[in-house]
């Protein structure tokens, strides 16, 4: 099976000990996958005392009270890491790299949860469109594809992320149109016509929404919601985080066919960046954190949209 991924991604090296908000301090319930948890059975580690069985039914690490990891030690790195010769579980072992399994191949990406991936994506390297998915025998997946890379070429290509952002809106409302009608053939007649962004109180609404009705890991990330102000990030900032959520979330129209709410969803953390009293990159990690990675939050706060 064929794998994508963006050109960035081969940049990514942990920053270990010197990462400044870890991974392993995210209050994340990581499960042990069986052929790791069996490992450190055997290697005499002390993974029973360590672990517990989550309501999922899944092993987890145990957390401490300030919701970092119980092997995390005092210098920042990982005691079961140090103790076995470098062997982590397989989801440790992955992160921040992220994979979606579609028909014919399988796309892979970096997650901006981790701030070293945040700082490659959003203010280094930047985000370039050309090593990724464009065709598939999936008639409606390659209709997707074919339809991100267009609309990627457009955010790239306009001065204003803003007003790209409500670009992409107005042309997920067109294309949905031609889904609605089975009329996919005929996608190169469709623009980049704006459509109206969330306004203040929608987007207020929105907040206080993801702050009752999701599952809050991090209780700073509730009190950034209901405080809500304007941090909007420089326009490089913005048109790659615009970009990195157009690649990782325009495909998923394939699960409801309504690229329209999928358009919708992605201007909603787009704006939502924009709106958090935290610096813009904060804010990205944290909406990748409490959003990206729990799929119950993910599903709530795109029920928003309809
Ligand atoms: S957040 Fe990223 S850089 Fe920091 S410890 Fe985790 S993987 Fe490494």
């Amino acid at each position: 099976m064929t794998a994508f991924c963006p050109d960035y991604y081969s940049e990514f090296s942990c920053a270990m000990g010197g990462c400044p908000e870890s991974c392993c301090k995210a209050g994340w319930e990581i499960p042990i996958d069986r052929e790791s948890y069996e490992f450190y059975k055997a290697v005499g580690v002390d993974i029973d005392e360590n672990s517990y069985i989550c309501e999922d039914g899944d092993r987890v690490f145990r957390l401490r009270d300030d919701r970092s990891c119980v092997y995390l030690s005092d210098g920042g790195l990982c005691e079961l890491y140090i103790k076995t010769g470098g062997r982590q579980c397989e989801i440790c072992a992955k992160y921040p790299r992220f994979f979606e399994e579609y028909p014919d191949f399988t796309e892979a990406g970096l997650s901006l949860s981790c701030p070293v991936a945040e700082k490659i994506i959003l203010r280094e390297k930047g985000f370039s469109y050309e090593n990724i998915a464009k065709k598939s025998e999936d008639r409606f997946l390659d209709f997707l594809l074919y339809n991100r890379f267009r609309a990627m070429k457009m955010i790239f290509a306009e001065t204003e992320p803003d007003s790209a952002a409500s670009k992409l809106l107005g042309f997920g409302e067109d294309l949905q149109e031609l889904v609605d009608y089975d009329e996919l053939g005929r996608a190169d007649e469709v623009g980049f016509e704006p459509a109206e962004p969330f306004s203040a109180d929608e987007m207020a609404a929105a907040r206080r929404f993801i702050a009752k009705k999701t599952e809050v890991l991090d209780p700073k990330w509730r009190e950034l919601l209901l405080e809500g102000h304007a941090h909007a990030g420089s326009a490089d900032e913005r048109r790659n985080y615009l970009l990195y959520l157009t690649f990782r979330y325009f495909p998923k129209a394939l699960d409801t066919e309504d690229i329209a709410a999928q358009c919708g969803f992605i201007l909603l953390l787009y704006q939502l960046a924009g709106s958090l009293s935290r610096d813009f990159e904060g804010a990205v990690r944290h909406i990748a954190k409490e959003i990206g990675h729990n799929a119950e939050n993910y599903k709530a706060v795109r029920g928003i949209i309809g």
